[in-house]
């Protein structure tokens, strides 16, 4: 029969994509529900599905931030039964750490990490009784690396995928499978969201010389690296796709073969210093002056050969 996918945070960018993907799959193999805070948000999803609406997909409200959300969601799915959660919603938060509030942080770790920890302690133990089951998890290469001026964001996911790799390995038992899918840059109203935020924000408490490195380093480089390799929402739905449909799908999936060698320096020098003082020369040296420069290192890069980390090729 058709598997039931949840999907968290559906109205825009890569829920959406894999939202439109899985329930226009030709074997029609998905009964999908799409779910977001606001149902007045639907009309993107409706239209990109065009006729599998109301068919293989359906829509259900739901904030991963709201414990009473969450239960009323699930609650209202047949027989509870989701045989593939698909944990998308995120928040993103970017600047120095001095000039954020505790609560700002606060919230990007209420959506990032704890809206997944809901989200999970409310489908798991139906699947655990089933013993079938695929939790994923849209990470980011920032769930493995930190980058600077995007220190909570990483923690949020560095959190999220600590969290996972012990429940992967409790959950076997189960026959349940836990997949993270680790995107680079996805151009998505994600980044620019953040880049709105960050044009009105003041950072109120950073000194002059750290906002100088956050807006002439750091944020030329972040634009021009969307720019020169980020993937589409319908990239990482693909490499979704293939993980669920993968007989034994791996913990790890990077979606972005530029990443590989970046994520790879950290296993390659445990001290770290290697990977740290990549990402120093990256943003101090190469960043904001040299864009073009720093695009070519990372396909350079891509050459090593680190047949370690599992990057899935679409
Ligand atoms: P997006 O902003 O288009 O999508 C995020 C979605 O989550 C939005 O629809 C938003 O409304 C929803 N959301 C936020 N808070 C929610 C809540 N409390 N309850 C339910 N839904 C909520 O951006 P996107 O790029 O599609 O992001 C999707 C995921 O991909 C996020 O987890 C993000 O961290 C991750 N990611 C994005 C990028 C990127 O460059 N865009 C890279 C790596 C990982």
């Amino acid at each position: 029969g058709q598997r039931v996918v949840l999907i968290t945070g559906c109205s825009s960018g890569i829920g959406l994509a894999i939202a439109v993907m899985l329930a226009r799959d030709k074997m029609k193999r998905y009964y999908v529900i799409g779910t977001m805070r606001d149902l007045k948000r639907k009309d993107k999803l409706v239209e990109a599905v065009g006729d599998a609406y109301g068919k293989t997909l359906s829509l259900l409200t739901l904030d991963v931030c709201s414990d009473e959300s969450v239960k009323q969601c699930v609650d209202s799915v047949k027989d509870r039964h989701i045989d593939i959660l698909i944990n998308n919603a995120g928040v993103g938060l970017v600047g120095p750490v001095e000039a954020l509030s505790l609560d700002e942080m606060k919230q990007v770790f209420e959506t990032n990490f704890f809206g997944v920890v809901r989200m999970i302690k409310e489908v798991m133990p139906d699947m655990k009784s089933r013993r079938s089951g695929h939790i994923i998890v849209i990470s980011s290469v920032l769930g493995l690396h930190g980058v600077a001026f995007n220190d909570v964001y990483s923690a949020s996911k560095f959190a999220t995928e600590g969290m996972c790799e012990g429940l992967a390995i409790q959950l076997m038992k189960f026959n349940i499978n836990v997949s993270m899918i680790e995107p680079g840059p996805v151009n998505t109203e994600f980044e620019m969201k953040l880049m709105t935020e960050v044009s009105k924000k003041e950072f109120v408490g950073a000194d002059a010389e750290t906002l100088n490195h956050f807006r002439t380093c750091y944020l030329p480089t972040q634009i021009n690296l969307f720019k020169g390799l980020g993937q589409t929402p319908e990239d990482i739905a693909k490499v979704t796709k293939k993980v669920i449909e993968s007989p034994r799908p791996p913990f790890r999936n990077l979606t972005n073969p530029l990443y590989t060698p970046i994520v790879a320096l950290k296993y390659a020098d445990e001290t770290r210093g290697l990977s740290v003082r990549t990402f120093y020369h990256m943003l101090y040296n190469l960043g904001g002056i040299m864009h073009v420069s720093q695009i070519e290192a990372l396909k350079l890069l891509k050459d090593w050969n680190y047949s370690q980390i599992n990057c899935v090729q679409q």
